[in-house]
């Protein structure tokens, strides 16, 4: 075989593999483009978890209520000016309304992941809202 045969085929066999390899590129470049979208991790609002237990010890321990009007008027002190009947989840700098469960406004606390709180619930941890 001459010389220029010899480097005319390796030529040929050089562009062949630089072409199989583009189109594996090509190729696996079009499978990620299929993937479906992956599914966003759901967002939880506080309607859609069940209300904090006041039982729980982290709830208890902070005398965590879900009506705060049920408690004893000594329980809640005057803090930031406001008087302890005033304090409520609803304004208090850790809560955050999510929706309505029936007729009661339901939020999650930054204190209680385990469940959501109700606005008009309080715990010993109540902060006036900037
Ligand atoms: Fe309610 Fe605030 Fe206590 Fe959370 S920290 S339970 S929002 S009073």
């Amino acid at each position: 075989m001459s010389e220029n045969r010899m480097n005319s085929r390796r030529t040929v066999l050089k562009n062949a593999a630089g072409l199989v390899g583009l189109a594996l590129v090509g190729s696996a470049f079009a499978e990620e483009k299929k993937k479906p979208e992956e599914k966003k991790p759901e967002v939880k609002k506080a309607g859609d978890i069940p209300l904090l237990d006041e039982k729980l010890p982290a709830a208890a321990g902070l005398k965590y209520t879900h009506d705060a009007s049920k408690l004893a008027p000594s329980v809640r002190t005057e803090k930031s000016g406001v008087s302890g009947k005033d304090q409520t989840c609803v304004n208090c700098m850790f809560y955050k309304k999510s929706g309505m469960v029936g007729k009661d406004e339901v939020g999650a606390c930054q204190l209680f992941p385990q469940g959501a709180v109700k606005g008009k619930g309080w715990c010993m941890s109540w902060t006036k809202k900037a």
